[in-house]
């Protein structure tokens, strides 16, 4: 008989989110953060700076590490999803293995958006097996989504995040004064993800951003009330990650919204953002809850008026009820066989279904077609022109 060994263990997993405002400021300590109580083990660091996030901090980045007097290298990186690419990580890695980062008490420091956090995050990872990192997100999306989870990725393929790891970073630093110099559309994009957590388990999140998500947008998040929804949003995703952050359990409320969406953020000309392929598949999402009655009409509306408030996209000219079907059948692929698809229950729950159809999805987005014509111009003829229907149906509503 041959000898067969099982090894079990288990890898505790302790990371840090923490706000912290003006952080090029030499005065605040919280970028040389070592995940350690006392006080800096060594004075190394790798800084990875996303390119354009350098042409307007650079000088106050080099300012600060040489008035704490860290030996640093900082790369900074041009990246988009074009080169969110292996070829990419292995640029960060060249660094970290020219700048010989010692395994433990050197963490990386990666100051960007979503696409440059996941590289240095995968870089990270794979350098040594593994070396601690830490996240200074620059746009909105990164405040509430990217940089608080566990996951690394990069584009392969042409398949978006094809190739990625769960590696959490030693810490998340947020600081909003950042966001200042953001795109309307950035911060849009941003308050899609936020709207997802909003939709599915905190009511009075939404109602926070119904009454501020337009100063949210006007001010780049430098209005007093920025910081609170961010950090309810920050809190109810990290609830949920906490409790599933391998994604074992694949029924995923995070998930909203994230349905029909890689398909759309793959295939939509003009391209649709991250947060704004969300915002359609949310759209799609409430009107197919209102059609199982899960939701009121009203609900509906306010939902709508919200998005439309902060710019965010109904539906885009690519969204045929065939794609979306195509789209969900990849995703359920994705899911293990089955839907797992999210549909809010009011607003601030949610549950899942396993059984949208066809039919459904067209009739959905009929109805959407109906209220936003221009945003479903060139969608299909076969669907706005036979959705009589369903304009009796929403008018009367
Ligand atoms: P991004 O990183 O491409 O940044 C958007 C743009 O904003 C870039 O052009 C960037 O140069 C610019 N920018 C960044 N900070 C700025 C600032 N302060 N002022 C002005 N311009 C600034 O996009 P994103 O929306 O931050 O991130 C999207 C990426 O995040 C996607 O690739 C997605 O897959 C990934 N993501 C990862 C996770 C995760 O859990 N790891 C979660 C959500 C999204």
């Amino acid at each position: 008989m041959s000898a067969k060994w099982s090894v079990k263990t288990q890898l505790p997993v302790h990371y840090t989110v923490f706000e912290s405002f003006d952080l090029f400021n030499p005065e605040n300590n919280a970028l040389l953060f070592d995940g350690q109580n006392s006080s800096l083990q060594s004075l190394r660091r790798v800084v990875v700076v996303d390119d354009y996030v350098e042409r307007l901090h650079g000088e106050r980045i080099h300012q600060y590490f040489q008035y704490h007097e860290i030996e640093y290298r900082l790369l900074s990186l041009s990246v988009s999803e074009d080169n969110k690419s292996m070829d990419t990580v292995f640029q960060v890695v060249e660094e970290l293995n020219a700048f010989e980062v010692s395994r433990r008490s050197e963490p990386v420091i990666a100051i960007g958006g979503g696409v440059l956090m996941d590289i240095v995050g995968l870089a990270a990872n794979l350098f040594r097996r593994g070396i601690p990192y830490i996240r200074v997100p620059t746009t909105l999306l990164g405040v509430v989504d990217a940089a608080i989870g566990a996951k690394t990725a990069v584009n392969f393929q042409g398949h978006k995040n094809r190739i990625g790891t769960f590696y959490p970073p030693l810490a998340a630093i947020l600081d909003t004064t950042l966001l200042q110099t953001l795109s309307d559309r950035q911060i849009s994009n941003g308050i899609a993800e936020i709207l997802k957590i909003a939709l599915v388990k905190d009511a009075e999140l939404f109602e926070l951003l119904e009454k501020h998500g337009a100063a949210m947008l006007s001010s780049k998040c430098q209005n007093p009330e920025a910081v609170p929804i961010i950090r309810r949003s920050v809190q109810g995703m990290l609830e949920d990650l906490e409790s599933n952050l391998w994604e074992e359990k694949l029924e995923r409320l995070v998930d909203y919204g994230h349905t029909f969406c890689p398909t759309l953020e793959l295939k939509a000309v003009p391209k649709l953002l991250h947060g704004e392929a969300v915002a359609v598949d949310m759209a799609i999402s409430v009107m197919l809850a209102y059609q199982r009655s899960l939701v009121t009409y009203q609900e509906v509306e306010r939902v709508y008026n919200f998005m439309r408030s902060v710019r965010l996209p109904l539906l885009h000219p690519i969204c045929t009820p065939e794609l979306l079907y195509a789209a969900l059948q990849s995703t359920t692929k994705h899911r293990n066989g089955l839907q797992r698809f999210p549909l809010t229950v009011g607003i601030g729950a949610a549950q899942f279904f396993h059984d949208i159809t066809y039919e459904e999805i067209k009739t959905a987005v009929k109805a959407i077609a109906q209220l936003e014509p221009d945003a479903a111009r060139q969608t299909s003829p076969d669907t706005l022109l036979n959705g009589g229907d369903l304009c009796t149906q929403v008018s009367s509503l």
